[in-house]
């Protein structure tokens, strides 16, 4: 479910850092100098951020010029080490900044952590196409280094060609003019979404269905009409609960106009710069080269993995909707059939009336508190490790909690890195839920530290902060990405973390723990209620796990759907897509609902513009986390042999062998869809379902 923006194209993975919320008195100097980890400690204004970042980018320089400089044969020594620490020196200071644009405290300093952003970005940039560098990596020999070594070499080397740096200088000139086009051109494919908020007007009785505090919300106009706008607040609960199908059909026509026509343009300007760069680098469309150093490899295998999944899915899509669809003509006699804009309605009704589950129900069952012990106690039992308050550590805002973390599995009991949880709102800060590296691993040099940006409800006196179940999910999935990153990162080389394997696989280790948390032994060591102390339920689990089944067939034909027209779109010539005229067709293909006019739901998807072709990402990741879990003994997730071996074989090597090897060395074998099947069928089953009525 990729409800955060792990979205993690390689180079913008890096996210940390933060706010400061008391003034460093010493100087920036001084403190960069003490502390060359942790930019908030340099103090929390803007130029002594800057200072304190400039000092690692002349760090990045330094070693940048001693592998440039080497005069005799290049060796992993003289070579990949300073490459590397440059790497690592540039990762911290665009971790720290980004984090400093998350949470920062004040407007200045945010601001000047997204402007260091760019600038580090853009460095980046400039290594990537520096053919000194490339000619330095290519002459190091690999016969005889150790294999982690060799694929990190093996892997930048690809990214460097992929890069395009060995092309003359114009044309590298070129491919960089290209690159920044497409950077420009999709800030305004985001900004016109972000800038086309529409507003319709409701009856009052068109309100019918809509929750009381929405209505409540809301005051009317002095004609007693209502003004909605198409922001999630207001668009979300339209979508699901009003009666009234007209006003269903005005809100998502409003919703998927919201950068028509403006957008066409922009998304034909984005693909015809993406197909040439793809030209100039060899391939033949912009799809080939986007997948050339990901899990999936090539436009040729990711056409066939959407084939096979449909095959797999379609069935069972077919008999959830049938079901939906007698459900809606039982309640509403005569209907055709169910539109585009009418979907998430019925679903709505039909859930409502199959299972008796209310997401309010369970979350006195989730104080906030009660809810971070029990994701760390799981943690522990499950990855093997062990978390120690640090009480003397000084991180950027003091509501922040620092833990360092221990390996448990050893009798040596040897500290692993450290993380920081900053998981309530501020005035300022970042609105999403993300994890974030904020300080690689090196062996024998340096811990890794990550940080979790969170905005979970909480956090203040007399606020028990009670979590939807979907929360509790969204956490351990985050916490998920911070394991990964530390157990990951205890490796040789700083950017062969957890944060930097292949970008289609990065989701699939939290993906995998979502359906831990579908357990009923794991969620009652927690869950329980914050007035009384009683245990939740095994009903309300049963139920709970029973509505979230519902419609997994068409939730899978659903990312087909974005996965097929992302991909279609950067796999023929620009100039003569109809987009209109594809979207149409990909809609009515995958999915049952009837298609609408007017519905130009691309020029708002801005996947397009982040993911590029590899939409298919999130739908490869689901393959592979329930196929991981199915390994797991459901009787006993946590203490069986299973996890252990998944903390050894998927975590612990971080980026140093190809993904699909590392699935391969939990399996036993490539990922495959049995599990796949197994989950989305198992909304069939009757427990925690209504009687048949
Ligand atoms: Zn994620």
């Amino acid at each position: 479910m990729a409800k955060d923006r792990n979205v993690l194209a390689k180079a913008v993975i890096m996210g940390c850092m933060m706010a400061v919320t008391a003034t460093a008195p010493l100087s920036a100097q001084t403190l960069s100098a003490q502390d060359p980890l942790h930019a908030w400690t340099a103090g929390a204004d803007p130029a002594s951020l800057e200072s304190w970042v400039n000092a690692r980018l002349a760090a990045a320089q330094a070693e940048i010029d001693k592998v440039t400089a080497v005069s005799g044969a290049h060796t992993v020594e003289n070579t990949v080490r300073p490459y590397d620490e440059a790497l690592n020196q540039l990762s911290i200071a665009g971790n720290e900044s980004y984090l400093m644009y998350s949470v920062g405290d004040a407007a200045p300093l945010r601001d000047k952590g997204q402007a260091l952003v760019a600038k580090i970005s853009s460095i980046s940039t400039d290594l990537n196409l520096n053919q000194k560098v490339y000619k330095a990596l290519a002459a190091v020999p690999l016969t005889g280094v150790d294999a982690a070594t060799k694929h990190y070499v093996e892997r930048t080397l690809l990214e460097y060609r992929l890069a395009g740096v060995d092309k003359d200088d114009a044309t590298r000139k070129k491919l960089r003019e290209l690159q920044d086009r497409i950077t420009q051109q999709s800030l305004v494919f985001g900004r016109n979404v972000a800038d086309g908020k529409k507003e319709i007007t409701a009856t009052k009785a068109e309100l019918d269905g809509l929750p009381d505090d929405y209505i409540a919300r809301h005051k009317p106009n002095a004609d007693g009409t209502y003004t909605l706008t198409t922001d999630s607040p207001d668009m979300t609960p339209v979508s699901n609960f009003a009666k009234s199908a007209d006003l269903r059909k005005r809100m998502f026509i409003a919703y998927n106009t919201r950068a028509y026509p403006k957008n066409t343009e922009v998304l034909r300007n984005i693909l015809e710069a993406r197909q040439e760069l793809a030209t100039i680098l060899g391939y033949k469309t912009w799809a080939d080269l986007a997948t050339a150093d990901q899990m999936m490899g090539s436009a040729t295998k990711l056409r066939s993995f959407l084939d096979e999944v449909s095959q797999a899915s379609r069935p069972i899509a077919d008999k959830e909707y049938a079901d939906l669809f007698a459900f809606a003509q039982s309640q509403e006699p005569g209907l055709k059939s169910i539109s585009a804009a009418d979907g998430r309605f019925w679903a709505e009704q039909y859930r409502r009336a199959r299972y008796d589950f209310d997401a309010q129900s369970a979350r006195p069952y989730f104080p906030y508190t009660q809810v971070q012990e029990g994701i760390l106690a799981t943690a522990s039992k499950l990855f093997h490790v062990e978390f120690k308050t640090v009480t003397d550590a000084k991180p950027w805002d003091a509501s922040v909690s620092v833990y360092d973390v221990y390996d448990a599995a050893g009798s040596d009991h040897h500290k692993l890195g450290r993380i920081y949880l900053d998981m309530h709102p501020r005035e300022g800060k970042d609105k999403w839920f993300s994890a974030a590296p904020v300080v690689p691993g090196i062996k024998g040099k340096q811990l890794p530290e990550g940080a979790l940006i969170c905005n979970f409800s909480g956090g203040t006196a007399g606020d028990p902060g009670l979590m939807e179940y979907g929360e509790v999910v969204t956490f351990f999935h985050e916490f998920g990405h911070l394991m990964h990153h530390i157990l990951g990162g205890q490796g040789q080389w700083s950017n062969a973390g957890g944060f930097n394997v292949e970008g289609d696989f990065v989701e699939a280790p939290s993906q995998m723990l979502e359906e831990m948390f579908r357990d009923y032994d794991i969620l009652a060591a927690f869950g329980k209620d914050y007035k009384t102390g009683a245990v939740i339920p095994r009903t309300l689990v049963d139920k709970m796990n029973a509505a979230d089944a519902f419609g997994r067939g068409r939730w899978v034909q659903a990312q087909l759907l974005y996965s097929t027209y992302s991909f279609q779109v950067h796999n023929q010539p620009p100039a003569s897509i109809d987009f209109d005229k594809l979207w149409r067709e990909d809609y009515e293909h995958f999915s049952p609902l009837t298609f609408l006019d007017g519905d130009h739901f691309y020029t708002s998807f801005t996947h397009l513009t982040g993911y590029s072709s590899n939409y298919y990402t999130y739908m490869l990741d689901k393959v592979i986390a329930v196929d991981f879990f199915a390994q797991f003994d459901k009787t006993n997730l946590l203490g069986g042999p299973a996890a252990m071996r998944y903390r050894k074989t998927v975590l612990e090597p971080g980026a140093t062998k190809p993904a699909a090897q590392l699935v391969h060395d939990f399996l036993g074998r490539p990922e495959s869809l049995d599990a796949l099947k197994t989950w989305m069928n198992e909304q069939f089953e009757t427990k925690g379902m209504k009687a048949a009525k």
